[in-house]
């Protein structure tokens, strides 16, 4: 059975790059745990962050439900994150708790200041898994997960490699339904931030299926860039700073249906 340990900034974009890879993680059974390490609080044009905070991890926890999965939302004030040493050894401790197979985060070359610093987190954390006399209290690992990174399309100072890739069109139903459930972000904040506001429908049926094509916008464009032949699909990044993953890791970390 794997693990599958995520670090993303914000409650929802673990589920945005990577749930189609999770939810077929999940339905063989896998582990899946995910990680927020900010509370989300920063993701909304009119709720105050208090209660912002609150509706997200409620949206991230039936979002998890979806798939099975457990999931954590730090505290960390989002849009104000940085890398600290304390944080780093909080990562270290979970990576360590966990004993993933896979680790997935963002890249370090990427639009928002939270993802960067949640990439150079998780990249500080890589070795010091580990090393024993740091963050004495939790043991140490034997080996290094697999770490990669979620598909973007930023190309300074280096563009995204494809290492591998996902179809996700058999649970491309599961990706929308853990979405749908971030409701403040995928129909409201997201819209708002691109001038989209005036066509996510009301009613629920119709906005799920505006849901559908805006995701399937996107997963297309992941697919057309790094996996021709599939019309929706996931890519990853390996880390240099994981474990070299061998072909027999790559084909249970990165499965087909
Ligand atoms: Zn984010």
């Amino acid at each position: 059975m794997a693990r599958v340990l995520t670090f993303g900034a914000h409650p929802d974009d673990a589920e945005f790059h990577a749930g189609g890879l999770l939810a077929i993680h999940a339905r063989l059974g896998n582990s899946v745990h995910l990680v927020s390490v900010t509370d989300g609080s920063a993701g909304h044009q009119s709720t105050p962050r208090v209660e912002l905070a609150k509706r997200r991890l409620a949206e991230a926890r039936a979002a998890a439900a979806v798939i099975g999965a457990t999931v954590e939302v730090w505290d960390a004030v989002d849009g104000e994150l940085a890398p600290t040493i304390a944080l780093r050894r909080r990562v270290i401790a979970t990576i360590r708790s966990i004993a993933p197979d896979l680790v997935l985060t963002h890249r370090l070359h990427d639009y928002h200041p939270d993802h960067r610093a949640v990439a150079q987190l998780v990249r500080d954390a890589c070795y010091m898994v580990r090393v024993p006399n740091v963050v004495q209290e939790s043991p140490a690992l034997a080996r290094d997960p697999v770490v990669a990174t979620f598909a973007d399309f930023f190309t300074e100072p280096a563009p995204f490699r494809a290492d591998a890739v996902t179809n996700i069109a058999p649970v491309f139903d599961t990706v929308v339904a853990m979405l749908d459930c971030h409701a403040s972000q995928v129909y409201e904040w997201i819209p708002h931030t691109l001038g989209l506001a005036g066509n996510v429908p009301t009613d629920s049926i119709a906005r799920r299926s505006w849901l559908e094509s805006f995701v399937g916008r996107y997963a297309g464009r992941v697919a057309k860039a790094f996996a021709p032949g599939c019309e929706v699909a996931e890519a990853f990044e390996i880390s240099p700073y994981g474990r070299k993953p061998s072909d027999h890791d790559m084909a249970a970390l990165f499965p087909c249906l």
